[in-house]
């Protein structure tokens, strides 16, 4: 027996709303069933009318689901929503952090071409372009994060793209991206920027020049540490690209992990909003206590960046990074003596996190790519999660008291 259902309003008219608005509601289409949360739908493929419906979906000439490597209604859904909250034309997820930034540099570079990278980014972004991208002919240099003059100084012919992560990790260092995005675009390159450590709750990297926007959707797009997926943003026209690639080798997200993430942005502002709070906090509090040599925050007042910080950025992240005196051994002291948070190096989760960069994120870097991006022996970084921020100073009081 088929439901005749009455046609009428399912969706609601976002034309104007803002973004925590938009973070809860865009990209949402209703099936008949009229299901108010979005609806997960984990199907591999996709059944047509007929014969020619199948031809016609297949080469493109009448819109629709075809195979869920190409498109899945729950993985558009995100999609959409990531879009909107980026200011983007387009944005297309992928399976992780690490093949959202794959595949922007498969898509948009060739052999021969040249990339320009700041000098601290994450581990595994480090590795790609080192041990894999520089093998299919990519050339790759790398350039300090804050040093505007070192990035016009480096600029060849043939440089094509920037990829950036601001603020970075873990250092928490920033570049001004409209100045950079000026530079790239003056000299025929485009810009990406990895807002992972921001999200658009934070900063909208392609507002302020970018050409793309690069997330782990791991970290605070999911903010629960329960699943892994990646978003790259921006222009249609490069976005074509990008999404050829995808559909083509196959890192795309999966629809479950989709619906994880939206439920993940309906609450990513008020979480971004707490996350910061506490991590300021405890940036102000650790940089009093003996034993500590630097605090690096954006958000302290002694972070050679503040005033861009609080231009570019509407609160400074939840990443605080610090170096105690006496290096290796007594930071992993101060990490093994805490008794709350978390040893792992994962961040963006509700659990505060504590790990140890120079022998975990970046351990497989060797000692002088890991000096040139700035990790040192004694540095320790906390991913400042939503627990009582008294219990994790307690916390961090005890591991500093141990060195
Ligand atoms: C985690 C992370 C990545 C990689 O993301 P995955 O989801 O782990 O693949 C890239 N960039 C930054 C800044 C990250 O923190």
């Amino acid at each position: 027996m088929t439901i005749e259902w009455e046609a009428g309003r399912l969706d609601s008219d976002l034309d104007g709303v803002s973004f925590d608005t938009l973070a809860v509601r865009a990209g949402q289409q209703r099936s008949p069933e009229g299901e108010h949360s979005e609806a997960l739908f984990l199907t591999s493929s996709y059944v047509f009318r007929t014969a020619a419906d199948a031809a016609a979906r297949f080469a493109g000439d009448v819109p629709g689901n075809v195979y869920s490597r190409y498109t899945n209604p729950t993985v558009r859904t995100f999609e959409e929503r990531m879009a909107a909250l980026e200011g983007a034309e387009q944005a297309v997820a992928t399976s992780s952090g690490m093949a959202a930034i794959m595949s922007v540099v498969m898509s948009l570079c060739s052999a021969g071409d040249h990339v320009l990278v700041s000098r601290s980014v994450f581990g595994s972004t480090i590795s790609l372009f080192e041990k894999y991208f520089k093998r299919f002919g990519v050339e790759v240099d790398y350039v300090p994060l804050a040093d505007l003059d070192g990035w016009a100084a480096a600029f060849k012919a043939n440089t094509k793209l920037l990829f950036v992560e601001s603020p970075s990790n873990p250092l928490a260092e920033l570049v001004d991206i409209t100045a950079l995005a000026e530079l790239a675009h003056a000299k025929g390159a485009l810009l990406a920027v990895d807002n992972c450590f921001c999200t658009p709750a934070l900063q909208q990297p392609l507002k302020l020049g970018a050409d793309v926007v690069i997330h782990s959707a791991t970290k605070y797009i999911d903010g629960q540490g329960r699943s892994m997926g990646g978003v790259v943003a921006g222009r249609a026209e490069l976005m074509k690209e990008v999404v050829g690639f995808l559909r083509t080798a196959g890192p795309t997200l999966s629809p479950f992990n989709a619906w994880l993430f939206l439920k993940g942005l309906e609450t990513l502002r008020i979480r971004m909003q707490a996350h910061c709070q506490s991590a300021l906090q405890l940036a102000q509090w650790l940089e009093q206590q003996p034993g500590i040599e630097k605090v690096h925050y954006a958000g302290l007042t002694s972070h050679p960046q503040h005033e861009l910080a609080k231009r570019q950025q509407s609160a400074f992240g939840a990443v605080v990074s610090f170096e105690v005196k006496g290096g290796k051994e007594a930071a992993w002291r101060v990490i093994d003596a805490t008794r709350v948070i978390s040893i792992t190096t994962n961040l963006g989760d509700t659990k505060t996190t504590i790990a140890h960069p120079a022998t975990t994120s970046h351990g497989r870097l060797t000692p002088a790519e890991r000096a040139n991006a700035g990790i040192s022996d004694s540095l320790i970084r906390v991913a400042v999660g939503l627990e009582d921020v008294a219990d994790l100073q307690a916390d961090l009081a005890r591991g500093l008291a141990a060195i």
